[in-house]
């Protein structure tokens, strides 16, 4: 069987395996995002005007078992709130240790990653090259590039996630363009 994703990215699963036969779409537009860039009058702006597509993320619907893979590619395009590059809502896993694999397949930008004891690193993205999140760390990705930031993830399946944390404080640090370059910087609000 054979999985036409977006962008061209082909994806072949045997039924045998018994993989379900859909692959799982969601796209998050400015509106979704709302609150969680620090400039809410740019952000409201975006929102009034055209309110644009910010990612869209795509799973192989696999089962949700301990022993199963969760796969699929995820597609930030490039944009800025204010200063603040197109980011993803980030989140961390229900099961918190449970680490997770991004492969970047096209454009550059950052894997923003922290823990709940607050150490926070943030992973360069560049295509061909793969970012190990360890266990117990937050993660979202931020393209920093003028092309669409995709990446290949995969974790284990029944891992679920917390987005409530992220959405209340967000993350320590923000990436935002300074100069013309990215530029890590504190949270203000955190
Ligand atoms: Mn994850």
């Amino acid at each position: 069987m054979n999985f036409e994703w977006k962008r061209g990215f082909t994806i072949d699963f045997n039924l045998k395996t018994g993989l379900s036969a859909a692959v799982e779409s969601s796209k998050r537009r400015a509106s979704n995002m709302k609150g969680m860039y620090c400039d809410s009058e740019a952000e409201l702006k975006l929102i009034e005007n055209g309110d644009p597509l910010m990612y869209e993320f795509h799973e192989i619907g696999a089962p949700e078992d301990s022993g199963d893979i969760a796969a699929g590619t995820s597609i930030v395009y490039p944009g800025k709130v204010g200063d603040e590059y197109y980011m993803t809502a980030g989140h961390f896993h229900t099961i918190l240790d449970t680490a997770e694999t991004y492969y970047c397949l096209s454009g550059e930008g950052y894997m923003l990653t922290e823990n709940k004891e607050g150490d926070a690193v943030a992973h360069p993205l560049k295509a061909g090259e793969m970012v190990y999140v360890p266990k117990g760390y937050a993660h979202r990705s931020i393209n920093t590039g003028d092309v669409p930031l995709v990446t290949f993830f995969a974790f284990r399946a029944d891992a679920g996630h917390d987005y409530g944390t992220i959405k209340q404080r967000g993350f320590k640090k923000l990436i935002v363009e300074k100069n013309g370059v990215p530029e890590i910087i504190d949270n203000p609000r955190y």
